[in-house]
């Protein structure tokens, strides 16, 4: 059993990735681009993230480290190359899919990011991870920097304001190889950081990294398994200059990002939509998004208050410092579907507070009765309540996921195993 549509639904919030963690099936496959430079393609049930080693006379170097439910599988690949712990680890932003096994290093390694990425570790949604110190970058820049190891020319350059604002990519530079990292997907349209980050400026950070970089390289992406060329980033850079003029026309018409999905503006796209990530429904929304930051400038995340209230209490204190803060700032503060499903299913799921969960999750439904994945919530709750024995309860969601989704099958499945399981009682 996955939780798969929750998963889904978190990367559409916050284009990171899916935390369901022991459900699912993980592995990493590791591909040597050129001698010493492996792309470690770490899977989790469909949904892939990258990371990059350097391998040589001089030890193990990594850039970025996966998710922290990867740690004993990318332990184990570390160990593969017999080298001994890694000396150095990039990371080339902040989000959780990249730096998830930092922690398992931290002792050994010098870890090196962006300026950004060290404060971000220690506040907003990032307190919910609660990573200890050693896994946070001891050397930041906000420039470049240039590390000499294994023979090469090792430079990690700050390309931030697209994906994220904390962005870098790394240049093998006697090898050719790039890291783009989460500024390139291969064949699919890119995820953006809901708060930190804003879709329209993806062309322009493209043209930057295209700028910094020769003409003969491979560039790996963050997600994925293409490795493309220059010629694929600039046709890359071209697909998202043109969708973003398609979605900026309709927005500017004051079309809703429902009526421009409806309308499917982006249909002569629909291949470059990747069911796992960025589907063409989300590029609209993360388009339309980025200009209403532009326009109405970025709130905070409810994340750090709620996560303070549960160190304190329970979900009640949680749900009343939610209803506390929008009547006392609601404009500060982004009260969305996104914020509350992040803590609810990012950390209370993490910490097995599953009662907390299920009351954040019923919140949600509260709130937000006319949410799009309404769908997902009943369902994660239809498998939270069979996971705790409320059989009848597990039911009644799933019958709402059925109302929603006449037909879904991870439902109809559910339903009935629970018929079944129940009339065996
Ligand atoms: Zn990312």
């Amino acid at each position: 059993m996955k939780y798969l549509p929750s998963c889904l639904l978190f990367t559409y919030f916050l284009g990171i990735a899916p935390l369901s963690a022991q459900q699912f099936e993980y592995s990493i496959d590791d591909r040597e681009i050129v001698p010493g430079i492996h792309m470690l393609i770490c899977d989790a049930g469909g949904y892939i993230v990258t990371a990059v080693a350097s391998t040589g006379p001089d030890g193990l170097l990594l850039v970025d480290t996966g998710f922290k439910q990867l740690a004993p599988i990318f332990r184990e690949r570390v160990e593969s190359f017999g080298l001994g712990p890694p000396k150095v680890i990039f990371n080339t932003h902040t989000h959780v899919d990249h730096t998830g096994c930092n922690h398992l290093y931290g002792e050994e390694a010098i870890i090196i990011a962006h300026d950004t990425v060290r404060t971000r570790m220690r506040s907003g949604r990032y307190v919910l991870e609660e990573y200890p110190d050693e896994a946070l970058p001891d050397i930041t820049f906000t420039d470049s920097l240039t590390v000499h190891f294994n023979g090469d020319e090792i430079r990690i350059l700050a390309i931030p304001g697209s994906h994220d604002d904390s962005d870098a990519i790394v240049h093998f530079r006697k090898t050719g190889v790039v890291f783009m990292s989460d500024l390139y997907y291969g064949k699919s349209f890119p995820t953006v950081d809901g708060e930190y980050g804003n879709a329209a400026t993806y062309p322009q950070t493209l043209d930057r990294a295209m700028e910094l970089l020769p003409e003969h390289v491979q560039l790996i992406p963050g997600h994925g398994t293409y490795v493309g060329t220059m010629a694929d980033l600039r046709e890359y850079r071209d697909v998202l200059n043109r969708t973003i003029h398609i979605v900026q026309k309709g927005y500017k018409k004051g079309k809703s990002v429902e009526e421009l999905q409806q309308a499917q503006v982006l249909r002569d796209w629909e291949q470059w939509g990747d069911e796992q990530a960025a589907t063409t429904d989300y590029w609209i929304m993360a388009v339309s998004r980025s200009f209403d930051q532009q326009k109405f400038g970025a709130k905070k995340s409810l994340a750090q208050p709620l996560y303070y209230a549960l160190q304190e209490g329970d979900a009640r204190s949680a749900i009343a410092r939610y209803y506390e803060l929008k009547q006392s700032s609601p404009d500060e503060y982004n009260f969305t579907v996104g914020g509350l499903y992040n803590v609810a299913f990012n950390y209370l799921l993490t910490k097995e507070r599953n009662e907390d969960a299920i009351e954040l999750f019923l919140l949600i439904i509260e709130e937000f009765p006319d949410t799009q994945y309404l769908w997902a919530i009943h369902d994660t709750l239809g498998e939270l309540y069979r996971k705790l024995g409320h059989h009848e309860r597990a039911i009644a969601h799933y019958e709402q996921v059925l109302e929603l989704k006449p037909g879904n099958p991870n439902a109809t499945a559910m339903l009935q195993e629970l018929s079944a399981e129940t009339s065996g009682e």
